[in-house]
Parts: structure tokens; sequence; C-alpha cells
């Protein structure tokens, strides 16, 4: 059976990885550079690296047990408590480290965008710009906005109930240390998240922070442009940690569109009326990437139980 699945994010590889422990060998297609979607690490000048994305794993379920030990066990996650969230783990040596993980083996195609996903008597019909070929089963991962204009019109059910947060980021790195807690979370702060990245276990880096913008400040600032963000963004820092514009080595702003999921579908997945579409992500079940990995493992569980 041939399956494409679009996105390399974290219900991506979780989906991809267990239909490939089944034997079966996914293609697995996505715009980004790196696979793990928002579940990111970036590297820059200077060594420095931040996670910009997700900043911890929390774990509820069995199953995601067993995966976070198994990651944990082949040195691609560590556990990290920082008291402030839910988190318990952090990939290792940056959040990337899970999607590594999880996407060891498999059939990768980065920066491959999928702009037409279309059905025939033979299948599933893929193009990036170019034909990508035919499919007799594709998997959707892409947030529900996106997933609703590429296979909206097949799935047996609208998603336009899922709502998100958005999340405008900051990354900085100083030159100096700085007295601070390794996070700090006062969601009614514009800067409502502040992480000391450095400091979760394996970085190789000093000195490098993430603030996460709250979801109203976020939702105001959101189409300004990244400079005009990082601009904004680290007054704010700098001025709430007594620093000079002089302390900063670096500094940069992401603006993550879809980053919190704020109402979900409530179910594990969608599917096309002949079920050879399945579409599935965070936004099935909840704003977390436990929530990402259910959907993605549920996926493919309904794939091989029909297969
Ligand atoms: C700032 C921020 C902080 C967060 N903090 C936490 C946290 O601390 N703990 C936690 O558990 N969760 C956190 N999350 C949420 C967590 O990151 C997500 O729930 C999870 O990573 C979602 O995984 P996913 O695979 O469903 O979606 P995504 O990671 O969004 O993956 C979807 C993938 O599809 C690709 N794609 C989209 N369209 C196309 C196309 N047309 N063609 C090809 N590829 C396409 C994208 O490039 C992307 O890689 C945070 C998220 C953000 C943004």
């Amino acid at each position: 059976m041939d399956i494409a699945i679009i996105g390399s994010g974290i219900t991506g590889l979780a989906c991809a990885r267990r239909l490939a422990q089944a034997g079966l060998a996914p293609r697995v297609f996505d715009k980004g550079r790196g696979i793990g979607g928002r579940v990111a690490t970036r590297l820059a000048a200077g060594g420095v690296q931040f996670d910009h994305g997700a900043q911890g794993i929390s774990c509820e379920s069995d199953g995601f047990r067993t995966v976070l030990d198994q990651a944990e066990a082949a040195g691609h996650v560590a556990a990290w408590e920082p008291g402030t969230a839910s988190t318990t783990h952090v990939g290792t040596p940056g959040m990337t480290g899970l999607a590594k993980y999880l996407g060891h083996g498999l059939d990768l195609h980065q920066g491959t965008e999928i702009t037409a996903l279309t059905r025939t008597a033979d299948g599933w019909d893929l193009k990036a710009g170019e034909p990508l070929g035919t499919f007799d089963h594709v998997v959707c991962t892409a947030p529900a906005p996106q997933t609703t204009r590429l296979a909206g019109p097949a799935l047996t059910r609208p998603l336009d109930a899922v709502t998100y947060e958005p999340s405008l980021t900051l990354m900085v790195a100083l030159h100096r240390d700085l007295e601070a807690p390794a996070t700090r979370s006062n969601p009614t702060d514009a800067l409502a998240w502040i992480a000391h990245d450095s400091v979760k276990p394996g970085r190789p880096t000093q000195n490098c922070w993430v603030a996460q913008a709250s979801a109203d400040w976020s939702i105001a600032h959101l189409e300004l442009s990244r400079d005009e963000i990082a601009t904004l963004m680290l007054d704010l820092f700098l001025g709430l940690h007594g620093l000079d514009p002089t302390d900063v080595a670096y500094a940069t702003a992401h603006r993550w569109r879809y980053a919190l999921v704020d109402t979900s579908l409530g179910q594990p997945f969608v599917t096309s009326r002949d079920k050879t579409l399945h579409a599935g992500g965070d936004w099935c079940l909840g704003p977390r990437i436990e929530h990402a990995w259910q959907s993605g493992t549920a996926i493919a569980d309904d794939i091989l139980r029909t297969a």
C-alpha cells in the first residue's frame, strides 16, 4: 500500500513510525527544512540554540510514557521538571530530539510543500508544484486551517470548530549571565513565559533565553514584521531584567500563527467517506505534544485495522 503523510510534526512522525513498525513504507512530505513542526530548535550564528516552539513535554498516558522512556534511553529526551508547567521532559540536545527519535529510519522529504491533493480513479494524486505520484492512502497532519484548504471537501466533518491561539516568540542570547529563574510563567504579562533555554539538560550553549508573548499580546501584534516584533519584545525583556542593549549578543523573533489549540475537535482523527484519507493533529485532541502523538498513533492503528 502506497501511503503519503503530509507533515513531519509529531502527529505525522508518530503515524509514520507506527506504520513502518508494521512493515509499511509511508513517504512523509513536509514544507519545512527540518522535522518536528512546532517542536522546533533554532540554531543561529555564533553557535546559539533556542527551543522556539514547544518548551517541554508533558505526559499523562501510558502509551506516550513508553515512547518517552525509549527516547530517553536512546539519548534523545531527558527528564526536566521546571515546576512552572506540567513539563516533565525535554528533547536533547534541543526539543527536536524527540522528532529525530520518532523520525529515525523513515522516508522523509523535507522542503516539499503539498499544493494539491486530488482524488482520481487510481487513488490520491499529490502535487508539490510538480506531481509527486499517486497514493492509495493519504494522511494529512497540517494544522486544521491548512488541512481544510488541502482536503476539507473530502472529509466527513468540517474542521471550523477548531481554534488556536497564536504565539509571538523572542529568542535572545546574552553576553553575560543573568540572575533569573530557569522558567517564569505569568499568563497576564505581555511576556507570559520566559525560559532560560541553556539550563535545560544537554544544551551546548550558555545564556540563551526564550520569551513567549501572551495570547492577547500576540493577537494584538500578530501582523507586525518579525523585526518589529523582535524590537518590541526585546525592549520588554531588557526592561524586565534591568539589562542594556549592549548585553545582547543575538535577538530574533518567530511568529506562530497556529501555536496552541484552544478548541479541539474532540475525536482523534477525521476521514474521508471511503477512509482512504485521514486527517489529524493536536487540533483533534488538545494543545500538547502528547495529543499530537495520540492522534498520529490512532490514525496509524485505524489504517492498519483496515489494511
Ligand atoms: C510557541 C509554542 C509553545 C508550545 N509549548 C508546548 C509545550 O510546552 N508543551 C507541549 O506539549 N506542547 C507545546 N506546544 C504545542 C505543540 O508544539 C504542538 O501541540 C505539537 O507540536 C503539534 O504537532 P502536530 O504534528 O500536530 O503539528 P505541527 O507540529 O504543526 O506539524 C504539522 C506539519 O505540517 C507541515 N505542513 C503544513 N502544511 C503543509 C503542506 N501543505 N505541505 C507539507 N507540509 C505541510 C508543517 O510544516 C508542520 O511541520 C507549543 C507550541 C508552540 C507553537
